[in-house]
């Protein structure tokens, strides 16, 4: 059986497209516009209007609600965030630990709000669980894990090869960590759940309305403008595409693949009954959960970045890239070596120069953004969303400064990229490193980082 491939995800092909609204009909004001109808858009919609629902919100979104990363992810809802470690340089220990602390509390929040306005998203509290593979991921898995518990995760374990099998059979892996902070989603049902939520509490979103150009008090559009003193860009890999922003964060892209739903024999063999979101330790690293309805849906980096910051054609994946997820697939659990790949999928995310994710307020336009958010954009942005709330509240007068203010990332300023073809150059190489890395790692009994992939950390800016 050949694979679905496209029609935007697996979660999209299984639980539906919705409905459109309607566009834009015309020239309109508001308080606040928000431009991208994401987690990022929604839920700064939600909790602006929560705080003062006496604001006019509209919502534009170019495709659909959802169109985006936020409809295609790996439903990893953790307290990952990119750039902590720089921002810890920056600001020092004390400012990045409040930063990771809101994290943590950020995937309780998502699971509680989920709970309030009834969102059945599939949510499953399984934490997540990082595995290494040979020496090299072992010794990295052990830093990351001490620097996890430097930040303040005094709850995170560190998981030996049996007790690492005890939770889920990967083959080959030799040790693993685990943290409560993180749960099982599926990324669409939060995201139409939280549509349905925004609109019910009176905040106005028109679709298949494309903003083409974002300046102080306007988000202007082929079907009208909408007027607001407050404008908010929340468009994470799609940023490209605005007026201006070409060299702004770079799309960069990641595919999934989803197998058939799997048989008790399985999973028997298998464990991953805790339902832990899973993910290893390798440079190109790889991330998975086992769905509600007991499939595997795995992801990784294919053709990582498409030249002229091109975003992609609603999730359609080039087969060599679904043939590399299902290598890792069987890697990982090599009794599935037949099974068949239902979907693949895949969709952009959004990666500063600094990959540090970010929130602004320019006090002085009264223009706004949050994301690059790289990978770990699913509780992100509800920390991102809550703190443009308070920016706003601040600006306008309606509260003073707040903790969220007072975060580290608030009104960070990165470069721009590279133009091309030194961008895609760049990226390109960067990935080919890390693979040749990866590769090399598994074959070595060295415990040293692969020097090669050191060197392509630091001329991409990671480190
Ligand atoms: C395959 C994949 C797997 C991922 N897995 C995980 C994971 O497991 N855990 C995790 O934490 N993160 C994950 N991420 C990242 C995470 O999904 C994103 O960081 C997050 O969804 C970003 O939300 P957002 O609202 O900022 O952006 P998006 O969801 O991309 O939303 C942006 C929206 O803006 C709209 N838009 C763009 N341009 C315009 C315009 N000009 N006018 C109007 N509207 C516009 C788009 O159509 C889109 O709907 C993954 C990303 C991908 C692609």
């Amino acid at each position: 059986m050949s694979a679905i491939n496209g029609g935007i995800s697996f979660w999209y092909a299984t639980d539906g497209i919705p409905a459109p609204r309607e566009p834009l009909p015309g020239d309109r004001t508001a308080d606040v516009v928000i431009v991208g109808g994401g987690y990022t858009g929604l839920w700064t919609a939600y909790y602006l209007k929560k705080a003062a629902p006496f604001l006019d919100i509209t919502v534009l979104e170019s495709r659909f609600c959802g169109y985006g990363a936020s409809g295609r992810n790996g439903g990893w809802l953790y307290n990952g965030i990119a750039g902590r470690d720089r921002y810890a340089k920056l600001h020092g220990q004390d400012s990045a630990v409040r930063l990771q602390r809101a994290m943590n509390d950020t995937v309780a929040e998502v699971v509680r709000v989920a709970a309030e306005e009834s969102i059945d998203a599939d949510i499953h509290q399984g934490g997540v669980l990082e595995v290494a593979y040979g020496p090299a991921q072992l010794a990295r898995l052990k830093a990351f894990h001490h620097a996890e518990v430097t930040f303040g995760e005094k709850d995170r374990v560190l998981l030996g090869a049996r007790e690492t099998a005890e939770r889920i059979r990967v083959s080959g892996a030799v040790g693993s960590t685990w943290t409560p902070h993180g749960a099982r989603i599926h990324p669409v049902k939060l995201l139409k759940g939280l549509a349905a939520a925004v609109e019910a509490l009176g905040v106005t979103v028109y679709e298949s309305t494309p903003v083409t150009e974002i300046r102080p008090q306007h988000a202007v559009t082929p079907y009208g403008t909408v007027r607001a003193p407050y404008v908010l860009r929340c468009t994470e890999g799609f940023t490209a595409s605005l007026k201006g922003q070409r060299r702004a964060w770079l799309p960069m892209n990641s595919s999934m693949i989803a197998t058939e739903p799997l048989g008790p024999e399985v999973w028997d063999a298998i464990g991953w009954a805790g339902r832990e979101t899973l993910g290893d330790m390798a440079h190109a690293y790889m991330y998975a959960q086992r769905t509600a309805d007991d499939r595997i849906a795995l992801g990784g980096r294919g053709v990582p970045y498409r030249f002229g910051s091109r975003t992609d054609n609603d999730g359609r994946t080039q087969p060599a890239t679904i043939e590399a997820l299902r290598e890792i697939l069987v890697r990982f659990f090599p009794q599935l070596a037949g099974v068949g790949i239902s979907h693949a999928w895949s969709g952009v995310l959004g990666v500063p120069r600094d990959w540090c994710a970010s929130v602004t307020l320019d006090r002085t336009t009264g223009l706004g953004w949050a994301g690059g958010y790289v990978g770990s954009g699913v509780a992100t942005a509800n920390l991102a969303a809550r703190t443009l709330r308070d920016l706003i509240q601040r600006d306008s007068g309606q509260s003073g400064p707040t903790d969220l203010t007072a975060l580290p990332w608030v009104d960070h300023k990165v470069r721009a990229w590279e133009p091309e073809p030194l961008r895609w150059l760049g990226v390109r190489g960067m990935y080919a490193a890390y693979r040749a890395a990866d590769l090399r790692e598994l074959r070595s009994p060295r415990v040293a980082t692969d020097r090669v992939a050191r060197v392509a950390d630091r001329v991409a800016g990671r480190r």
